[in-house]
């Protein structure tokens, strides 16, 4: 007996009705990766705000961030940002991974729905997950 294609939809529509939803969240917790484009001393990420809205942060926290672990000042320009030095892609990515692992994934329950609490005199990530208060380092 073949299973005809209204069948085989329904019973996925079944499983995924029995999937918890914290394995939705983190399906749903794609970072594009940066589109990086050199132009004489200049860096250009083509991609940024799209990124910042998957991270799902302040895209100036984001710039702050990036500009401090690279050591370089950067200009955000509509959608893009600009690092005035050239900076490798790969360098790039694996400082947009440090931020995800510093200020969205939450280190108890590895959950990226966390808000990120500015206080004062300190900042903390707050999991809606679990419910954990993580103080984490100021940019
Ligand atoms: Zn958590």
């Amino acid at each position: 007996m073949s299973t005809t294609e209204e069948e085989y939809l329904a019973m996925l529509k079944r499983v995924r009705e029995k999937l918890p939803k914290v394995l939705e969240t983190s399906e749903r917790f794609v970072i594009p990766d940066p589109e990086v484009v050199h132009e004489g001393g200049y860096t250009h990420i083509l991609n940024f705000k799209e990124i910042a809205d998957a991270v799902d942060r302040d895209p100036d926290h984001i710039i702050l961030f990036l500009s401090h672990e690279l050591g370089v000042p950067i200009v955000k320009a509509a959608k893009r940002l600009i690092l005035q030095a050239r900076v490798k892609r790969r360098l790039i990515e694996d400082k947009i991974q440090k931020y995800i692992k510093n200020y969205v994934i939450c280190p108890e329950c590895g959950k990226p729905d966390t808000k990120l609490i500015k206080q004062k005199r300190y900042v903390y990530l707050k999991c809606e997950v679990c419910g954990a208060e993580t103080p984490v380092r100021k940019v």
